[in-house]
This record gives structure tokens, C-alpha cells and sequence, in this order.
């Protein structure tokens, strides 16, 4: 049920660890033909792409860091004659250097097909309407949706981003199933669909969210399923990987996020030290490309924080390992009086509080070495400061300061969220 290529993901144990092998020796193999990857491989200790036997010379391999792609700007990572590449994606990240993602035809099919998985095992089939809300264009999120829906044949609506309005009114006018944007975007739908007229304030064809690229919690993921009356989804990709859903996504078992193994391998490894963790520890994710041909990456740091779930087969059938959903990144972490923590688990243990609302703030303000944290929060009448303070104190282990305020106050954002704010005092 809801399988896209049943053969690929129900494979042995015996039957990856073999097709990654041959994965890994291919990709180096055509990585060693460009300078940029071979002179950080024979640096590493490698005089062939033939030194690698087995996997456990994975651990052998220089990791690869977002650094690499910035250095590398625009194509130097490139492996293929220019003639044969089809598109390529761009992302910037907060120092300004854009790490650029190229695809061959070969890159385009791989993405396709692994959106195609994500697709069906969210339960969507050819012929559902299916909203893109991520943007077209250089961002990977809006092309990637695309090519996976023509895989599947689904009735793409290109909807791109903005425009709540327009947004609701496409979904109920084409019968719209299923739909991809940021999370944070949904509860702009939200509050749209309430304050509609009787009658306008629910969408009935409505089944599928599928979000990605920014973390979120049980709770939010519950308010959304219950209001919407949709099922949501947690889908995993980055630029550097090959963009959007090339990493997995949940299944509707929902117990983490399957990776398709035949595709990447994953390693979870200590951020500090880069030496791999026990099943079940919280590291950083690491992955390795087997199938990408135009810009293979190995052991890529992704900065985000992950665990492995499980190795064993899902409920669902699937033979492919499961990590948990993305806690944070490695540096997003905050740090506190010596207490750890990450947005996440402040937006869990607010959602937990009743009538707190979906939009909050986590301002931070550092003076002479101390960071006093205030979170701000919309709830409804009665919720007070106190009792937000005395949740937030129980469940993070210090006490924030913060202020309540009334629903649709606090400053809104049409993209991802904007939580965290620091201030130099
Ligand atoms: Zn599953």
C-alpha cells in the first residue's frame, strides 16, 4: 500500500549494504576525474578511487561541509561535461556565499523518484491535486515538488508562495488533496479559514501536508492534523543532498523518517568530535550520496540534529532505516545557564500549555556574558505570564522571562519563521 517502488524500498540488509558499496565506488570513481574532490581525497590518504574495498573505509573519507560548496561557487564540484547538465538550485545561507546544486538528466530522474516515494507514502496517487507552496525558482523546494509530481502524475497547482488568500481559494476551487509548504506558513492558513464566512471555513478535498525544511513539534503537527483535518507529513532534503525529499520523509506509521537507503547512506556522528554514535544517541546527520552524478557528496555534515530510530522493518514494509525527526541544528542549540536546549523544545512545551497559540518568540539578550532568555507568546484570555513561566521553567530547567499577548499580535512572517531574535545589550 502506498509503495512507489516496492523492490527498492523492502530491500535486505545484505542487498543495501551491497548496492551502497558499489554506490560509494561509483561516485568515486567519477569524483576522482575533478580536482576539487581528489585533491581532498588524496590528502585524506587516498592514491585511487580503488582504496575504498569496503564500508568500513567510509570512515576514512574527509567530510564534506558546506565550506566545500561555498569555495567551490559556482561549478567547480562539477563532474560531468557542462553539456550534459539540466538545471541547477541555489541556496544562501547566513554568510552570503550561495552553495549551487547542479543536476544532469540522470539528477533530475533520482530527485524525481525519490519525491515520487514521498508522494506515495503520504497516500497520494496519479490524478490528485497536489499545491506547491514552496517557491519556484532558485530555491530548490518549488521545482523539486514539480518533478515529483510529474513522476507520479499527479494535477500539479504551482500555487509558489504568499497570497493566503489565493492559496485557500485554489485548494477548494481544484479540489486540492494534498499540499507542500514551511509549517509555519499553516497557521496563516489557519487564520484565514477562521475568520472566513460561515460555510468558507473548512476545506473538504483537503487530505495531505507535507512540510519541510524547518523543525516542528508534536503538538503543532496535532493542532494542525485536528483543525485542517489532514494528515501531515515531515519531508527531508537539502540543497547540498540534492534538494527537497532526497533524504526521506515519514511514513504513516509517523515512528521517524525514513531515508532511502538505496540513495544516501546516513551516519549520526558526535558534532564535537565527528566520531560516529550508538543507535539511538543524538548526533549530527552525515550523508553520502550513491546515485547523484553531477555533484556526489561524501559524508556531507548536514548540521542537523538526528538520532537513529530503528534499523528494523517498519510497520509500513519498509526494509530502510528510520532516524527521528530533526531536533535542531547543531548551531541553532542555545545555551543557558548551562542548560542546553533547542526552539523545538520551547515550542513543545508551550503547545503543551492550554490555550497558547501557534506564534512565539524566544528573544535572547546578552550582557556582560549572561543571556537572559524572555519567550513571548499569543494565547487566549486567561492564559497568564506566570503560568507560561512556571511550565517553561519545569520542562527546560531555568526560568524565562516573557509576556503574553493576545492572538494575531505578535509580528508575523510570510517565509520561515523567524523564533529566535538576539539582542546585544
Ligand atoms: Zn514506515
Amino acid at each position: 500500500m502506498g509503495m512507489w517502488n516496492r523492490a527498492a524500498e523492502t530491500m535486505s540488509r545484505d542487498e543495501i549494504s551491497r548496492v551502497q558499496l558499489e554506490g560509494v565506488k561509483k561516485s568515486l570513481r567519477r569524483a576522482w576525474s575533478n580536482d576539487f574532490y581528489s585533491s581532498r581525497l588524496k590528502r585524506a590518504g587516498f592514491s585511487a578511487p580503488e582504496d575504498f574495498r569496503s564500508l568500513d573505509d567510509l570512515a576514512k573519507l574527509p567530510f564534506m561541509t558546506k565550506e566545500d560548496f561555498r569555495e567551490a561557487y559556482p561549478l567547480r564540484m562539477n563532474c560531468v561535461p557542462r553539456a550534459d547538465l539540466r538545471e541547477f538550485h541555489m541556496s544562501s545561507g547566513s554568510t552570503g556565499t550561495p552553495v549551487v546544486m547542479a543536476y544532469t538528466k540522470g539528477d533530475l530522474l533520482q530527485w524525481a523518484e525519490c519525491m515520487a516515494r514521498c508522494f506515495a507514502m503520504a497516500g497520494l496517487e496519479e490524478g490528485d491535486a497536489f499545491q506547491i507552496m514552496p517557491t519556484f525558482g532558485l530555491f530548490n523546494g518549488g521545482f523539486g515538488c514539480y518533478h515529483g509530481c510529474r513522476k507520479v502524475g499527479l494535477f500539479c497547482v504551482p500555487a509558489s508562495s504568499g497570497n493566503t488568500e489565493r492559496q485557500i481559494k485554489l485548494m477548494r476551487d481544484f479540489r486540492v488533496k494534498g499540499f507542500c509548504s514551511v509549517v509555519s506558513y499553516v497557521p496563516r492558513i489557519i487564520e484565514k479559514l477562521d475568520a472566513a464566512p460561515e460555510g468558507e471555513r473548512d476545506l473538504p478535498s483537503l487530505r495531505v501536508g507535507i512540510f519541510g525544511s524547518e523543525t516542528f513539534s508534536n503538538e503543532l503537527r496535532r493542532r494542525i492534523e485536528t483543525r485542517l483535518g489532514i494528515e501531515c507529513f515531515d519531508i527531508y532534503g537539502m540543497t547540498e543532498t540534492g534538494g527537497i525529499g532526497t533524504t526521506g520523509q515519514d511514513c504513516r506509521a509517523h515512528c521517524g523518517i525514513h531515508v532511502w537507503e538505496d540513495q544516501y547512506i546516513t551516519e549520526i556522528v558526535d558534532p564535537s568530535t565527528g566520531l560516529p554514535v550508538e543507535d539511538g544517541e543524538y548526533g549530527e546527520v552525515v550523508f553520502t550520496s550513491l546515485n547523484r552524478e553531477a555533484m556526489p557528496v561524501f559524508r556531507y555534515r548536514t548540521h542537523d540534529i538526528s538520532r537513529i530510530v530503528s534499523r528494523e522493518k517498519c510497520a509500513c514494509g519498509r526494509t530502510s532505516l528510520r532516524i527521528d525527526r530533526i531536533t535542531g541544528r547543531t548551531d541553532d542549540m542555545l545555551i543557558v545557564k548551562g542548560v542546553n536546549f533547542y526552539p523545538r523544545q520551547v515550542e513543545e512545551a508551550l503547545m503543551e500549555i492550554p490555550g497558547v497559540k501557534d506564534e512565539f518568540q524566544i528573544i535572547l539578550e546578552e550582557h556582560n556574558g549572561m543571556t537572559d532568555v524572555t519567550v513571548n507568546v499569543e494565547a487566549d484570555e486567561g492564559v497568564t505570564g506566570h503560568a507560561v513561566a512556571k511550565h517553561l521553567r519545569e520542562r527546560l530547567g531555568f526560568l524565562p522571562k516573557g509576556d503574553v499577548f493576545k492572538p494575531g499580535t505578535l509580528p508575523r512572517s510570510e517565509g520561515k519563521a523567524k523564533r529566535v531574535i538576539r539582542k546585544q545589550v
